[in-house]
């Protein structure tokens, strides 16, 4: 980027931020809809920008009427290498829902209960809660001089404010804002309150251990208050709805424009049961996890008729549609390894993260309008009480000790990576095509596994064989593989 070179601005949910310094203060600008910005020096380094836009507020400015910053957020350059589109999946300032910096929100608790919690009464020790006074509104309750002091936090148009001078984007900007500076209450924030209820996440578990995601499941908030407060909420009236794309689990898949954006709604057929429940483990799992392989969150919807997931679309839809509707004439051996890679390197960073997925399987692929495969349903606390007899179990996919005693691990994964190998390779065919799905078990049970596919290279089949080994402690890591593929893909014409 050289002085004078215009960044182009992309938004989520009508604005964005900028982190920017000025006289060594670090803030946030927030820009109210897409404008135009020219740099002096490149945004790879620290970047003065002059916002040219008058209607491109920067609100947390102190009153300064300043007209430039200096960007310290990442951007990345598109395609023509001139403009820069800054995506809201890159925008890290966008808290997980499940983040540790939430542990002092506690819901909906009474003023009094707050004032039992704040003990003993040291300066700086504080919550927030929901107000029970201002439905909608939040309460920041902090010890000063033995009492508390509970401020009103105003929830108005999408933003959290105590003085109206100073606004924030999520509860957490808010929190950390006034943990560096008092700025007008009684004195700044210095230790909260842990909402046990919301940290439980701390037992981690290790790769093998069959409980993880269940741990997981426990441990998120999934109050749709969370959701908000940590800013992934989207409103029903920004989001317009299409034609129907798929049907899931949860309910139909939905075509939808988020401020002229394609994204993809999950709509959530009954909101009150337990898969709604499930359905927002799923969701609060997404907040926390991003990766170029992965079908990425983008907000959750909870003032519609029913509580929809908004997700980036994906043009090109499942990888076992993709495979059987263009077969062998249209899908090229680059095509299969790179879709190969694509999902190991996805299942490589969940490996990293200690997820494991339980579902993986070409169905639950999806390809981008650029041909990217990313692994999508992951998270989900499955219900291990299923029994393998009960339809919707994905026998022919699961791993024997998986099947047997409920023994989920990455390992387990790497088995199902193994049959969508195999799907990849023979153009989306079920897996044990001759085999009775009451006798796929048994078979597996006495060693037998599938031949490779017709024209599937050798280094593929080799890799469907060690994630087949019936010890799961001698199949392969994500991660291994992941650079086994990268290599053939770097190989193949
Ligand atoms: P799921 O509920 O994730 O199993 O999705 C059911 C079907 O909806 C998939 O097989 C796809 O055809 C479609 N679908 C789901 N998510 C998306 C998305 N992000 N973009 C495009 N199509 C999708």
């Amino acid at each position: 980027m050289v002085m004078g070179d215009e960044i182009k601005i992309r938004y989520h949910n009508g604005f964005d931020k900028i982190k920017y310094s000025d006289n060594s203060k670090e803030n946030l600008a927030i820009i109210n809809r897409t404008t135009t910005v020219t740099t002096t020096t490149s945004v790879y380094q620290t970047s003065t920008v002059n916002i040219l836009d008058d209607s491109c507020k920067i609100i947390n400015n102190n009153n300064n009427n300043k007209t430039s910053a200096t960007i310290t957020s990442s951007y990345r350059k598109d395609n023509n290498n001139t403009n820069i589109k800054h995506y809201h999946q890159n925008n890290n300032n966008m808290p997980d829902v499940d983040d540790a910096n939430m542990q002092w929100f506690h819901g909906k608790i009474t003023r009094e209960e707050a004032e039992s919690l704040l003990t003993p009464r040291e300066d700086g020790l504080f919550l927030v809660r929901e107000s029970t006074n201002f439905p909608g509104d939040y309460a920041l309750c902090v010890c000063y001089n033995g009492r508390v002091e509970h401020y009103r936090v105003i929830y108005n148009d999408n933003r959290f404010t105590i003085d109206e001078e100073e606004f924030f984007d999520t509860l957490i900007e808010l929190v950390e804002h006034y943990c560096l500076d008092a700025d007008g209450l009684c004195t700044r924030l210095r230790d909260p309150v842990v909402n046990n209820n919301n940290n439980n996440n701390n037992n981690s578990s290790n790769n093998n251990n069959s409980n993880n995601n269940n741990n997981q499941a426990s441990s998120l908030l999934l109050d749709p208050k969370a959701f908000e407060a940590a800013g992934w909420v989207i409103r029903m009236n920004d989001l317009k709805l299409g034609e129907i794309l798929g049907k899931g689990e949860f309910g139909d898949v939905l075509l939808g424009s988020l401020h002229g954006q394609k994204v993809a709604v999950k709509k959530l057929k009954d909101s009150n049961s337990k898969a709604a429940q499930d359905f927002l483990t799923e969701a609060s799992l997404m907040t926390s996890l991003r990766h170029k392989n992965l079908v990425q969150l983008l907000g959750v919807v909870f003032d519609g008729p029913s509580i929809c997931f908004v997700t980036e679309y994906m043009a090109k839809g499942s990888l076992v549609d993709y495979l059987r509707s263009r077969g062998r004439l249209h899908v090229t051996r680059k095509d299969q390894i790179a879709f190969a890679a694509d999902t190991c390197a996805g299942m490589a960073y969940l490996e990293s993260k200690q997820v494991i997925h339980r579902d993986l399987a070409a169905r639950n692929v999806l390809i981008s309008e650029e041909g990217v495969a990313k692994v999508c349903d992951f998270g989900l606390a499955r219900d291990q009480t299923l029994g393998l007899d009960g339809g919707k179990f994905p026998i022919k996919w699961t791993a024997p000790e998986a099947l047997r005693f409920a023994k989920f691990s990455n390992k387990s994964d790497m088995w199902s990576f193994g049959i969508l190998l195999w799907e990849i390779y023979s153009f989306g065919r079920v897996p044990y095509p001759r085999i009775p799905l009451a006798d796929v078990v048994k078979h597996v049970e006495k060693g037998y596994r599938m031949e490779a596919p017709e024209g599937c290279p050798n280094e593929i089949y080799d890799i469907m064989r060690q994630a087949w080994h019936f010890d799961p402690d001698c199949r392969p890591t994500f991660s291994i593989i992941s650079q086994k593929l990268d290599q053939l893909r770097a190989l193949t014409t």
